[in-house]
């Protein structure tokens, strides 16, 4: 399987920095998904998965790029935002009904590794209380609308402040790479791709 990962933010749609959402003591979304996107890229090599992307672009290069290189799965990682700072959790984002599958497969590590500390990776042992918002379906997002099956992780609310606290956490943004290259090596074996 040929997975791209795109880093979300970092790149504005008309070029230019753009830091995405920014938490109340200053972390930048583009910085948290830069991370991720280069652990999860690792995690999917070592899963013999093959993968493009994961540095500076826009979601319009980003799936540009996905579609040319006609991929099995475009991966957008991001960090959710809202007024309420109490708004938290973990939500995957689709809109092409062929995405729904992948979706199911990493809401399911990120709830067994991160929510239940009982993932098949024996250093997995921290739990954290990260809310499972679930799988919702969004046509407004133009990064979904790829003619390859794409989804976007919305990995926590960086406007709350415990969250925040883990999107500073290393340890956390290691625990969900792996979750969510673990979800896309199960639905790679799936689709008989891996
Ligand atoms: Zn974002």
């Amino acid at each position: 399987m040929l997975v791209y990962i795109n880093a979300g933010h970092n790149v504005g749609k008309t070029g230019g920095y753009d830091p995405g959402a920014i938490g109340p003591t200053g972390l930048r979304e583009a910085d948290v998904t830069l991370d991720v996107a280069a652990r999860l890229g690792n995690l999917l090599r070592t899963h013999g998965l093959r993968t493009l992307g994961g540095s500076k672009e826009s979601f319009i290069q980003a799936r540009t790029s996905a579609n040319r290189a006609n991929v099995d799965l475009l991966v957008s990682l991001h960090c959710n935002a809202a007024a309420s700072s109490s708004a938290r959790g973990f939500e995957m984002l689709y809109y092409r009904q062929d995405s729904y599958s992948p979706c199911a497969f990493v809401l399911d590590n990120v709830r067994k590794q991160i929510v239940l500390g009982c993932g098949e990776k024996r250093w997995a042992t921290s739990t954290y209380d990260l809310r499972m918002r679930g799988i919702i379906q969004r046509s407004n997002l133009s990064i979904l609308k790829s003619r390859v099956p794409s989804v976007l992780a919305e990995l926590a609310f960086i406007s709350n402040p415990t969250e925040e606290g883990w999107l500073r956490d290393r340890f956390f943004l290691q625990q969900m790479a792996q979750a969510l290259a673990d979800g896309i090596a199960f639905y790679a074996r799936k689709v008989g791709k891996s």
